[in-house]
């Protein structure tokens, strides 16, 4: 794999994303400041915790403890105890956040003066408890200063999106990502790749629903085969099904009518008339849809021709 974005036109993949995460996404308070202690703290809330439960903990947090200089004065045990009574999963994360700010405050990362923030990935992983992924976050969004985020729900993405890394033995999704990612623009990207893997793309995918800005692109959507590196298996047969349902619908609202096979090579590239995924297949899902109501087709001599009723 070399450092190309595994896409014709990269430029468009990635606009396609980013005006899609700008359209509409989940409203998440973190996301709406820039402050690293706030961004800080919510990250690591939700390593261990669902995102919705989250957002009451990180208010509560932020009442008590506004600033890092805040946080840093505080007495250990009771930010534990706030761990606690949060339910927020292991209280050593709740001391190394502690120390963490005390580490700031004291000016205790090297080159950076004390209150201040490291700004990049490598020193805010100087920070106690702050790994790889967290610096990263952190880096993004506060600063718009890292790297590609890549983690299960960006995995999941790239491997059903690009065919090559789909089809590599070992795919190296740093290398691919950190090419995708548009130069300087951390921040949003990593919101919105992360964004598309939770909403979009996820364990069950809804590229329709959630009108995924890839699918004219992406190799799941193309084949059906929405297998990832945490869905080993078919998410799930009438998964797959409802998503050939939609894009028949779609693509006869956007046409009079169709026949059977200009269908079958429109919804999914593997079509073949007699194969696996052909008429016989294409006329099982139209079939369906006709019970539903939702689609009319018509046995001629030579040809079937469906439109929507
Ligand atoms: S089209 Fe579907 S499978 Fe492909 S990236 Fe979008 S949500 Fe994921």
């Amino acid at each position: 794999m070399t450092g190309e974005v595994p896409a014709d036109d990269p430029a468009a993949v990635r606009d396609a994303l980013v005006s899609w995460y700008e359209a509409d996404h989940r409203a998440f308070p973190w996301r709406e400041t820039e402050d690293p202690y706030e961004i800080l703290v919510s990250e690591v809330m939700s390593q261990q915790t669902q995102l919705d439960r989250v957002v009451d903990a990180w208010r509560d947090f932020l009442d008590r403890w506004p600033a890092v200089e805040d946080l840093a004065a505080a007495d250990r045990a009771a930010v534990v105890g706030f761990w606690t009574d949060h339910s927020l999963g292991y209280n050593n994360r709740a001391k190394y956040l502690h120390e963490a700010a005390g580490q700031v405050v004291g000016g205790e990362v090297d080159g950076v003066t004390p209150g201040e923030w490291p700004r990049d990935p490598a020193g805010l992983a100087e920070l106690m408890g702050v790994g790889p992924y967290t610096a990263n976050a952190v880096a993004s969004f506060a600063f718009n200063n890292g790297d590609a985020v890549v983690d299960t729900n960006v995995k999941r993405v790239l491997y059903r999106a690009f065919a090559e890394i789909h089809n590599a033995d070992d795919p190296d999704y740093e290398t691919v990502a950190d090419a995708l990612m548009p130069p300087g623009e951390s921040r949003i990207w990593n919101n919105a790749i992360m964004e598309l893997g939770g909403v979009a793309c996820g364990k069950t995918p809804r590229c329709d629903e959630e009108g995924c800005p890839w699918r004219e692109w992406c190799h799941a959507y193309q084949t059906g085969d929405f297998t990832a590196p945490d869905v080993p298996t078919q998410p799930s047969f009438e998964g797959s099904r409802r998503q050939f349902r939609g894009r028949i619908v779609r693509l006869l609202g956007e046409h009079d009518e169709m026949d059977l096979d200009t269908l079958g090579h429109r919804i999914r590239v593997d079509y073949t008339p007699d194969g696996e995924h052909g008429r016989e297949w294409l006329r099982g899902l139209l079939s369906d849809l006709s019970d539903d109501g939702l689609v009319q087709i018509e046995d001629g001599n030579d040809q079937i021709t469906a439109r929507l009723q």
